[in-house]
């Protein structure tokens, strides 16, 4: 079989083994309705609420305050869409970041056309939200400020408890998005003054359509799904049991091995970084040196164009991304890569590589050879670098 190294963890992860086992008996055997009344069924009421109560306990939460939803985009929606219709009365104005993912920036531009006013915070060179600007921003007005616990591209860990701090001195809610740091960096609501926090199953080997907000109690928040009475009926539904079981499987899975698994992802991530600024001329790192995710490393090589390099790396069987996958596709370049100050030419040239826990030294080994191959030859036929050689 040819060689696959999967470097794209950001974009999603493999489903754990006793993942997919936990889950497989919520498909045949037990597939009953956790809101029916026979024993069969009743069953399933108890599993729902067991994930709840152990996903609720990794954060520092309590277990009515965890909300299932089918995954990071619905519970960003959610958050936003919701806290702006429960206290429009109070403000319309609402405080972002300009490196959210889609699922905030989207809405956000929604609730714009709504009639609210969204600043979207500027970030500094390695992609930091400074906690002076979301002080500065802050208004009589201002209802909700949402900014990433951890950024998807660039792997930037922002300074959340500091920014929470400050949210909740103005009595302002605090969302984060925390679908990339969930399960790879210690989170506890009440330590970063959190209201709101969107997670995935999927980003964390779990399964792919299961997620959660945390919806700190107290916090008045519309009903997203109406319906049913499941999750306090605020997302009405039949609940994804397997999804559920799968979901919380995956979050004590990835509580129980965060330790190991981010130290020995720190160490190869910076073999990774380290041998590549060394080895291969004209590029850099982008996003933070040491406050990011575990396994995120992220170039840009000019001269380079990303498409290209994704492609010839995928005909060595390496997984990559030139951004997140949702832009990918398109030819603008990353807005997270412009906003931390990178010409388009170069942003052009980026390479996110995402390590998991089965990622080894072999295969760092493997693909830092392989870029030196791969953008030599794309660098000796592109006319803007031999330009650059000529003139020295
Ligand atoms: C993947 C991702 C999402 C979307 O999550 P889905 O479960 O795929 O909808 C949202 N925010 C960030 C930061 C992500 O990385």
């Amino acid at each position: 079989m040819k060689r696959l190294i999967y470097l794209d963890n950001a974009a999603t992860t493999k489903t754990a083994p006793e993942v997919v086992e936990a889950m497989l008996p919520y498909f045949t055997e037990r597939f009953g309705n956790p809101s029916s009344v026979y024993s069969f069924a009743a069953g399933n009421k108890e599993v729902v609420s067991e994930q709840r109560d152990a996903i609720a306990e990794v954060l520092g939460a309590k277990s009515n305050e965890i909300y299932f939803t089918a995954g990071g985009s619905e519970s960003d929606n959610w958050a936003l869409k919701a806290a702006a219709e429960a206290y429009g009365e109070k403000g319309n104005h609402i405080i972002t970041t300009k490196i959210e993912h889609h699922a905030i920036l989207h809405t956000a531009e929604y609730l714009e056309k709504r009639g609210f006013e969204v600043t979207y915070l500027e970030v500094d060179e390695d992609g930091k939200v400074k906690p002076e600007d979301v002080k500065r921003a802050i208004r009589p007005t201002t209802i909700l400020i949402s900014v990433m616990f951890a950024n998807n591209e660039i792997g930037t860990i922002q300074p959340i408890r500091e920014i929470g701090e400050i949210a909740h001195e103005h009595g302002i809610l605090f969302h984060t998005d925390a679908v990339q740091a969930f399960g790879q960096v210690p989170i506890h609501v009440e330590e970063y003054h959190i209201d709101m926090l969107s997670a995935s199953g999927h980003k964390l080997n779990g399964p792919k359509g299961i997620g959660f907000l945390y919806i700190r109690k107290g916090v008045k928040i519309r009903s997203f799904v109406h319906g049913g009475a499941q999750e306090r009926k605020r997302r009405a539904g039949t609940e994804n049991v397997p999804g559920i079981v799968g979901l919380g499987t995956a979050v004590k899975r990835a509580a129980a091995t965060m330790k190991e698994r981010a130290q020995k992802e720190i160490s190869l991530r910076d073999e990774l970084i380290e041998r590549v600024l060394e080895e291969i001329p004209y590029c850099r790192l982008n996003g933070h040196r040491t406050d990011r995710l575990p396994n995120n490393a992220n170039f840009s090589f000019r001269f380079v164009e990303g498409e290209s390099l994704l492609i010839m790396l995928d005909g060595k069987g390496i997984c990559g991304s030139s951004g997140s996958a949702c832009t990918s596709g398109s030819l603008d370049p990353s807005h997270v890569l412009l906003a931390i100050g990178l010409p388009h030419e170069i942003a052009h040239g980026s390479l996110r590589l995402t390590l998991s826990e089965e990622t080894t030294k072999e295969d760092i080994d493997y693909v830092v050879e392989a870029l030196k191959e791969i953008i030599g030859k794309l660098r000796a036929m592109s006319p803007l670098y031999e330009d650059f050689v000529k003139k020295g």
